[in-house]
């Protein structure tokens, strides 16, 4: 058998992987991090052994093309077919950057005349030696969605018969186990603070697994197989691809792992030409604050009030349509339409964007709406609506885009609306990329005989049945093929991806926008929470905070809600007009500071999670540190506890041997200067004298030999 393996390796500056193409079935022999002990792998690619032609299940034997496949540098793949039916399985390795985690995917392709369907292929499948005695920890982190948990960073010890899975959709839910954006890694305990760690691109509904038992760490990663049994259709000619997935070892811990994956996402998920905007992320001005009663009067005051605000972005956010899926401005809040708010917008320099929820139906009957009662759009929903349905001000029924017909819709409406109301930015909420479907002429596998056919509301609580991965597969695929194509389109579009906040969080959301709403809360407190989660993996310039109305006596209060929100993306969401004179100011002076410092930052620096995470009694901060520029920024938030005037933060990534100049932007400090060895082992020193205040430290490289400096 081994005499004609074939292996080959990858790498990139921290993760290495050997492969083998075995006679049946490839393998990942091993991950590692240079110079770090391997991670063994014990298990072969579980490929699937049967597929269903016509209604029976025909076995497969998998046969390695020895010289079919592919090793380069940068990309190793390995063909497999069978005969009857003829399938090809590709399984494919990516070093897709000099650093970072190395991606990996599946494709298995119908050669066959017949059409036939597929049971579930995993994206990845693990079995690591370990030792039963050595510590392990696992990290996850829950997905911002409706509010933040109130854990959301989890650690946890992996006992010896530890046993987890995490779960990823579409529409992460309030009620029940909170879903994860999809990664998690795994620490060796130790003072190198290494291991593993794996991703998945994909938003469909995915799960990843992880347990321990009797010396090894086992799991798997790709698609829910739950409820099952999960059935796939393949044409003649089609490709069936596992959601992609990326694997990597780090070592030096968490914050190290994602200075490293984040900069990886930026490089390789995330649209350059957004990055190369200068703005992005951008001071965005949205009109919730005074929800569904925007007209306008109200928009033309917010972009007055934003330009003198030095904001950079217009967001006209729910209100301004005619109904649910008519997208269409209301004639009586806007009887000159959108394109001259985009223009008052485009003349005070500032970007302009709206919300829609593009994927969804009402009950609205003007041409060119999307209308549940109409007989063709009727087939388009994920199911029937009661006889008196209704949607509410702003969510309707989600048609499923995983059919074709109603894709060719969203993406002709969304042309029309990008270039008509002359968009700088689209926003899409709800629920948008449906995970469930009872109808049984649509591509995805049909639903399980009695079936809820009839449910009220926008569907999203339909209950999950056998379909439903495969539902969520091909909306989904469609969801990134309309941005896909949207984007050729209009190279300049900017997409925030928004679920009812922070649903859609994941790696394939990444890909495809530009930055996600991490929450649906919008106080200090939950700002800071989704902010210190989301940040531990994704890029923080795509983190967006809305900040609300939040009641700030002094402007130390003021500044501590906007700055809670100023980490990432910041979105205002109040109407700016209602801010005292002395507000006005602050704020005016903040966006200042945020686009001449803080953003340069947070576009480029390494983040460290300095504290535990934010409870709103206690001190939290996080921290930047660009080495390139040899500049920090610590953020510090006092929390409401009127004990604790003081706390002392240890600072990450500085330079032992130098000495650094403070500066406290508030002046609750006078400046001075610290040492490298001080700031990382005592820690910074922080007093501020009102609870719920904030503030924010500059710490640059002196330019002078030590000596000179106290
Ligand atoms: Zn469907």
């Amino acid at each position: 058998m081994l005499a004609d393996a074939q292996t080959a390796s990858l790498r990139t500056a921290q993760t290495v992987v050997r492969l083998q193409a075995g006679p049946s079935a490839p393998q990942l022999l091993s991950l590692q991090a240079p110079g770090k002990d391997l991670w063994i792998n014990n298990a072969a690619e579980d490929l699937i052994t049967s597929a269903e032609v016509d209604g029976h299940p025909v076995p497969l034997q998998w046969k390695l093309l020895a010289n079919a496949g592919h090793a380069d540098a940068k990309r190793v793949s390995y063909i497999y077919e069978t005969q009857n039916p003829h399938l090809r399985l590709t399984w494919e390795w990516n070093a897709r950057a000099a650093i970072g985690p190395i991606e990996h995917r599946i494709r298995i392709e119908n050669l066959d005349p017949h059409e036939l369907w597929l049971p579930i292929q995993d994206s990845f499948r693990y079995s690591w030696s370990v030792p039963a005695k050595h510590p392990l920890r696992q990290i996850y982190i829950d997905k911002g969605a409706g509010k933040p948990t109130p854990v959301g960073t989890h650690q946890v010890e992996v006992s010896s018969d530890y046993t987890w899975e995490g779960k990823s959709s579409t529409y992460a839910p309030d009620r029940g186990p909170r879903e994860i954006i999809p990664w998690f890694m795994v620490e060796r305990d130790g003072t190198q603070g290494d291991g593993w760690y794996v991703g998945l691109e994909f938003s469909a509904r995915t799960h990843l697994t992880l347990e321990r038992a009797r010396g090894l760490l086992q799991g798997s990663v790709g698609l829910n197989s739950k409820p099952g049994p999960f059935r796939t259709r393949l044409q003649p000619g089609d490709t069936f691809e596992t959601p992609p997935v990326f694997v990597g070892a780090f070592t030096g811990g968490r914050d190290a792992l994602g200075n490293v994956l984040r900069p990886w996402i930026r490089q390789v998920l995330n649209y350059s030409g957004t990055w190369k905007k200068p703005d992005y992320p951008m001071l965005v001005n949205n009109s919730w604050g005074s929800g569904m009663a925007v007209d306008e009067a109200l928009a033309k005051r917010m972009i007055d009030d934003s330009a003198d605000l030095g904001m950079e972005m217009f967001g006209l956010d729910a209100g301004w349509f005619r109904g649910v899926g008519d997208w269409y401005p209301d004639p009586k809040k806007f009887p000159n339409g959108l394109a001259p708010i985009a223009d008052a917008a485009h003349r005070r320099g500032l970007k302009f964007g709206i919300w829609v929820d593009w994927a969804q139906a009402g009950t609205n009957s003007e041409p060119g709406a999307l209308n549940v009662n109409d007989p063709k759009v009727r087939d388009w929903l994920v199911a029937d609506t009661p006889p008196a349905w209704k949607p509410d001000e702003f969510v309707g029924r989600s048609t499923d885009i995983g059919l074709p017909a109603a894709k060719a819709h969203a993406q002709h409406e969304l042309e029309r609306m990008v270039t008509s109301y002359k968009l700088d930015m689209l926003e899409h909420d709800g629920y948008l990329v449906t995970r469930n479907c009872s109808r049984d002429d649509h591509p995805h596998a049909p639903p399980p005989a009695g079936s809820v056919t009839t449910v009220n509301g926008s569907g999203v609580a339909m209950p999950d049945t056998s379909n439903s991965t495969d539902v969520s597969y091909h909306a989904v695929h469609s969801y990134y093929e309309i941005y896909s194509h949207l984007r050729k389109e209009h190279p300049d579009l900017v997409f925030e991806i928004c679920n009812d906040g922070g649903r859609m969080v994941d790696f394939g959301s990444a890909s495809h926008g530009d930055y996600f709403s991490i929450t649906d809360s919008y106080d200090p407190l939950s700002n800071r929470r989704a902010f210190y989660d989301a940040s531990q993996v994704l890029p923080a310039a795509m983190l967006e905070d809305y900040v609300e109305k939040w009641p700030a006596l002094r402007l130390e209060n003021f500044r501590y809600m906007l700055r809670s929100g100023m980490m990432g993306w910041l979105t205002v969401m109040q109407d700016t007009n209602a801010w005292t004179p002395e507000q006005h100011a602050a704020a005016k002076e903040e966006f200042a500071l945020y686009k001449e410092k803080l953003r340069p930052f947070i576009r480029d620096a390494d983040l460290y999670h300095i504290s535990l995470r934010p409870d709103g009694v206690h001190w939290d901060a996080i921290e930047y540190h660009d080495p390139r520029r040899g500049k920090a920024l610590v953020y510090a938030f006092r929390g409401s506890d009127p004990e604790e005037k003081r706390h002392r933060f240890v600072l990450y990534g500085l330079d032992p041997h130098l000495q650094y100049r403070l500066h406290f932007q508030d002046g609750s400090s006078p400046d001075r200067a610290e040492s490298g060895r001080d700031l990382g082992s005592k820690g910074l020193n922080v007093t501020l004298t009102y609870p719920n205040s904030s503030e924010l430290i500059f710490i640059d490289e002196a330019n002078e030999p030590q000596s000179l400096v106290k």
